[in-house]
């Protein structure tokens, strides 16, 4: 068991007001695993207040780019000394397979708060220029203030990461909050924290739900909320930054395409990158590749080749290193997932491998890795997030028609293009409508470049130069003539 009863606000570890606590249940084992406070709004009130006080008084915004970028890698570093009890909790806690955790949960958090340190020091933070009247301009990227991160339970360090790396670059103060599901691993963060030796209220983590969180995102001493999280909880968020005018990053969900063009070899490493684009994180990924867009004259071909890869998957515990699939985070998920799965079946399409949930396993949320073939776009599960290991293989007859299916969602997370000939491939990728198109690789993003949704998927971007943007403010000074 796993319980903390504090919060980590202004620096230490205090109490909260809450009564009640939120309890971690495992989806392998079904028990109960951990708690934590269930923060109250009045908790939310003295993690604004300390972060307020950091923003305005405190040394953080205030200090060099390199002071900030040497604690940016002090939290790279602690936060690296406990990766695998980290990766493990994840696990525990949203049935991530550990195959998958330590790299795709924890290290690859990791890495984007070093990828942070190394951009501080040389992001440009004020250039200087002719004025048009004749006077010299200075024009600064402020730090935009104090900033509110909700975290989605998915990939809950990663996404983390992905908000205090720039926050931190740009000298912002942030209120963490973890989503009720993953509250255990946002804790072991807050002890990386500490450890880290940053000023207080520089970072507050304090986990609780919905409601705390809108007190939060409303709270007047909040001048910025970056949210991850679903399509419906972020248009409600964007509609109360609208009305607050606060500035706003939202990183929503997704219903990526994988163009699989006739040139493409399947081998075996090929084919496991292009399951792997739908089914890593037991598909619980929002640039998850689950349409998978296939000519009429390879069709049944990839579809077989599909069939054999993903029937063959391992389920079960997600601590066993052996795993492919573990559980869905919660019960609600896994009947979810199958109603999706009762949707396919009753629209036509026809589950080659899957569709149901696992005979030998008695326990735990799961749902078998399934693929779908004879698939039409317009399917309920063509349309909408499933967030479960389910891939959807839809016929084309032409690559016009290809890039018409792969943009006809209301989503623009991600895509990918599968083809002998990489340069034709970026060809195709420049007229899909998303944020990031991979070619031949499972990879969702890169660090070094921005990340984010056209439509329903999003506004703004995170990672590269680009992601510390959203986190300043542009100010004009005008200097006196020389
Ligand atoms: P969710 O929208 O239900 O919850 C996300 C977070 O928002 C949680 O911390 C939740 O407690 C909080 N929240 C809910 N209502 C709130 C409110 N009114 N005010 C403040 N906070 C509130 O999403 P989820 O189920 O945790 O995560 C899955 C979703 O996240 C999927 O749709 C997935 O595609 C999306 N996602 C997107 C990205 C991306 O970068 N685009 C990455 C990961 C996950």
């Amino acid at each position: 068991m796993q319980v903390y009863d504090k919060l980590y606000i202004g620096g230490e570890w205090v109490d909260s007001s809450a009564t009640g606590t939120i309890e971690v249940t495992s989806p392998h084992t079904e028990e109960v695993i951990g708690s934590v406070p269930d923060a109250t709004p009045a908790d939310m009130d003295r993690a604004v207040a300390a972060a307020r006080e950091a923003f305005d008084h405190g040394p953080w915004p205030r200090m060099s780019p390199e002071e900030r970028a040497a604690g940016l890698q002090r939290l790279t570093e602690q936060l690296g000394a406990r990766a695998q009890d980290i990766a493990d909790t994840i696990s525990s806690e949203n049935g991530s397979p550990a195959k998958w955790s330590l790299m795709g949960q924890v290290f690859s958090g990791v890495a984007v708060l070093g990828t942070y340190a190394g951009l501080t020091p040389t992001y440009t933070w004020a250039d200087d220029r002719a004025g048009a009247f004749g006077a010299p301009v200075t024009v600064r990227r402020a730090p935009v203030g104090v900033v509110a991160g909700i975290i989605p339970w998915n990939v809950p360090l990663f996404i983390s990461a992905l908000k205090l790396g720039p926050a931190m670059a740009a000298g912002c103060p942030i209120i963490l909050k973890p989503s009720p599901e993953t509250p255990l691993d946002g804790y072991m963060l807050a002890e990386a924290v500490a450890a880290a030796d940053l000023p207080p209220g520089v970072i507050n983590v304090v986990a609780a739900g919905r409601e705390t969180g809108d007190h939060l995102i409303r709270h007047r001493g909040i001048d910025k909320v970056s949210f991850t999280g679903s399509t419906a909880v972020g248009r409600h968020i964007g509609a109360v930054c609208g009305e607050h005018l606060k500035r706003c990053t939202l990183e929503l969900g997704g219903k990526s395409a994988a163009i699989v063009l006739d040139d493409w070899a399947i081998d075996d490493a090929a084919l496991g990158a292009l399951v792997d684009s739908g089914l890593m994180n037991n598909g619980q990924v929002c640039g998850a590749q689950s349409r998978i867009l296939v000519s009429a004259k390879r069709y049944d071909e990839v579809v077989e080749a599909l069939a054999a890869k993903v029937g063959a998957m391992k389920v079960g515990d997600p601590l066993d290193a052996e795993t492919d699939i573990g559980p869905l985070v919660a019960q609600r998920q896994q009947e979810r997932v199958q109603g999706f799965l009762d949707a396919g079946k009753s629209a036509g399409a026809r589950a080659i491998v899957g569709g149901g949930t696992p005979a030998d396993l008695d326990r735990g949320w799961y749902v078998q890795p399934t693929v779908f073939a004879d698939v039409t776009n317009d399917m309920k599960i063509a349309q909408e997030e499933i967030f479960g290991p389910v891939l959807s293989v839809i016929k084309y007859t032409d690559e016009a028609e290809a890039i018409a299916i792969a943009n006809d969602s209301d989503y623009g997370l991600c895509g990918s293009v599968w083809t002998a000939d990489a340069d034709h491939g970026a060809e195709v990728a420049a007229q899909v409508r998303t944020g990031v198109v991979a070619i031949n690789s499972s990879m969702i993003l890169d660090f070094n470049a921005p990340f984010g949704g056209f439509k329903s998927s999003g506004i703004g971007r995170e990672l590269g130069p680009e992601g510390i943007a959203p986190y300043t403010e542009y100010q004009t000074i005008i200097r006196p003539m020389a």
